[in-house]
C-alpha cells in the first residue's frame, strides 16, 4: 500500500485546486517542537479533527491538533462541497439494516450535522459561499418511481418537507439537460467552498485556544493511561487521543485500516462561464448529484465556474488525464460546454467502508476514532468531531449511536481488497452505462 500522504502531493503544499487558488491568505501553523502534555491530542486537521479540537477548546480542554500536512489539506479541502441530507445510506436501507428506531436516531444525527455546519459558518463568520439546495437526478428511467416513493417516505415518516420530487420536465428545467428522467430537489441540503470552511474552523479552534501543528506526522501511538503520540519533532502526551485521519490513515492504526479503504476522486474547474450561462445550466445555483454508482457531482462556484467531479480511476497514483477524462464526463451531460477551458483539476482521497456507513470505534477507553464517511463527510465528519468531543467531555450517547452501526472488515485484507474493489467498481461502472 503506497503512502497516500506523499504519493500525489508535495510535502506541506496544497494541491493546485480551484479552492487553494481562491482561499484567503493562509497563515500556517508551526510544526510541533519538543515534548508537550495536554488533555487531548487530535490527529488529522480535516473537518473531523478541526471540529473536535474546536469543541474541546471551547469547553476549556487543552488541545494539540497535529496534521502531517496542512489544515484542510486532505479531503476536507478538495471535495465537491455538497452538504447532503441524511446519512450516505438512504433511510429505507438503514431501516432494514439496523431497525427503524436506530435508523431514526441516525437520521437525527444527520440532521444535526447539517445544522452544525450552518451554525458554525454563521457563529464564526466563515466566508465560504454557503448556499442552499441540491438536486439529485436519476440517470435511468426505472429509478424515478423509487425516488418519488423515497421523497414521500421522508415527507411522511421523517416529517422532512424540504425535499420534493421532480418529474422529467422539472428536472430538465432545474439542471439544463435532458439526460435525466427525474429526481428530487432538497432545499435543506446545500453547498460551500470546502477549503475555506476548513480554514475557518481552524481559525475558530485556534482562537478558542487549541494549538495546531502542521507538518507534524504521527508516526506511532503508544496506548496507555496517558497515550503518547510520537512524531519526528516531538511527542504529545495526553489523557485522550482522537484519530481523524480518514482516507490518509495508512498503516498508523491497522484496526481502522481494515475497515476503512481509501479511494480517489477527481474534480475539474472550468474557466468562468458568466452568470447568464451558469444560470442557463443550473437555474437556482444549487448543487447536483446523479444516481450513477460512479457518481457525477457538480455545481457552480461563486465566480461561475463549473466545478465537476466524477471518478473512474483504479489505482492510488493520480492518472495523467484527469482534466480530459473528467471533462468527457461533463460533456456527456452538457455537450454545449465543449468550447470551455479547464482551468484547474485535482484529485483527493476519501475513506469508504463496506456498507458506506462511517466507522466509529473505541480503540482504547481513551482513544476514539471516526472515519469512512464514504463521500458524505462534509456534514458527518464535522459532526463526528463534535460527537468525539462530547464523548471526551463525558456524554457518549451520540458517539454510541454511530458506533452501534456494524462496520465490517474488507474481504481480502489490505493486500487483496483493492483488486477486489477494482473488480466491483468496473462491474458497477459498466452497469451505470447500460
Ligand atoms: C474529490 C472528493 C470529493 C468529495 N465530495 C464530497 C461532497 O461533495 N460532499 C461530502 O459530504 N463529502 C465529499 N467528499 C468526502 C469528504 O471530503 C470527506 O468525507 C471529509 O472531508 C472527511 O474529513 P476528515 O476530517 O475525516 O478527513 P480529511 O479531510 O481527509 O483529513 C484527514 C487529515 O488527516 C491527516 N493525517 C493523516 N494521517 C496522519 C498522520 N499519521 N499524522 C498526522 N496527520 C495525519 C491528513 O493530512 C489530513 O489532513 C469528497 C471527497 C473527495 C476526495
Amino acid at each position: 500500500m503506497p503512502d497516500l500522504l506523499t504519493l500525489n502531493d508535495r510535502q506541506g503544499t496544497y494541491p493546485k485546486s480551484y479552492y487553494a487558488a481562491t482561499a484567503p491568505e493562509m497563515p500556517g501553523y508551526g510544526a510541533l517542537d519538543g515534548d508537550v502534555e495536554c488533555d487531548v491530542c487530535v490527529i488529522g486537521a480535516g473537518y473531523c479533527g478541526l471540529s473536535a479540537a474546536l469543541h474541546l477548546a471551547e469547553a476549556g480542554f487543552s488541545v494539540r491538533l497535529i496534521d502531517a500536512q496542512r489544515v484542510g489539506w486532505g479531503a476536507s479541502g478538495r471535495n465537491g462541497g455538497q452538504l447532503g441530507t441524511g446519512q450516505r445510506v438512504d433511510q429505507q436501507t438503514l431501516e432494514k439494516m439496523v431497525g427503524s428506531d436506530h435508523a431514526r436516531q441516525l437520521w437525527d444525527v444527520a440532521q444535526g450535522s447539517k445544522a452544525l455546519v450552518k451554525s458554525l459558518v454563521s457563529k464564526h463568520s466563515i466566508d465560504c459561499d454557503l448556499k442552499p439546495g441540491i438536486v439529485y437526478t436519476d440517470h435511468k428511467r426505472r429509478f424515478v418511481d423509487e425516488t418519488k416513493a423515497y421523497v414521500e417516505h421522508l415527507n411522511r415518516v421523517y416529517g422532512y418537507e424540504e425535499i420534493s420530487f421532480l418529474d422529467r420536465q422539472q428536472t430538465m428545467d432545474a439542471v439544463g439537460t435532458d439526460v435525466y428522467f427525474g429526481g428530487s430537489l432538497d432545499w435543506g441540503a446545500g453547498h460551500l467552498h470546502p477549503l475555506n470552511f476548513a480554514l475557518g474552523l481552524a481559525r475558530a479552534a485556534a482562537d478558542s485556544g487549541a494549538k495546531i501543528h502542521e507538518n507534524t506526522r504521527a508516526l506511532e501511538v503508544k496506548y496507555g493511561k496517558k497515550p503518547r503520540v510520537l512524531t519526528e519533532s516531538g511527542t504529545v502526551t495526553s489523557d485522550h487521543v482522537l484519530f481523524a485521519c480518514n482516507g490518509y490513515l495508512g498503516a498508523l492504526q491497522p484496526e481502522i485500516a481494515a475497515r476503512v479503504m481509501p479511494i480517489n476522486s477527481y474534480i475539474i474547474a472550468t474557466e468562468p462561464l458568466g452568470e447568464a450561462r451558469a444560470r442557463s445550466i443550473i437555474r437556482d445555483d444549487v448543487a447536483v448529484a446523479d444516481s450513477r454508482f460512479v457518481v457525477n457531482y457538480y455545481r457552480f462556484s461563486k465566480d461561475h465556474r463549473m466545478l465537476f467531479g466524477g471518478r473512474e480511476s483504479y489505482g492510488y497514483k493520480y492518472p495523467d488525464d484527469i482534466a480530459t477524462a473528467v471533462k468527457q464526463r461533463m460533456l456527456g451531460i452538457y455537450p454545449q460546454l465543449d468550447d470551455v477551458k479547464v482551468d484547474y483539476y485535482w484529485g483527493g482521497t476519501l475513506g469508504i467502508t463496506l456498507n458506506r456507513m462511517p466507522h466509529f470505534a473505541r480503540l482504547a477507553p481513551n482513544a476514539l476514532t471516526a472515519s469512512g464517511f464514504s463521500g458524505h463527510g462534509l456534514g458527518m465528519a464535522t459532526y463526528s468531531g463534535y460527537l468525539m468531543a462530547e464523548a471526551v467531555k463525558g456524554d457518549a450517547a451520540g458517539f454510541d449511536v454511530m458506533e452501534k452501526v456494524p462496520t465490517h472488515r474488507f474481504p481480502g485484507g489490505t493486500a487483496l481488497r483493492q483488486p477486489l474493489l477494482i473488480l466491483a467498481m468496473l462491474y458497477y461502472a459498466l452497469r451505470d452505462r447500460f
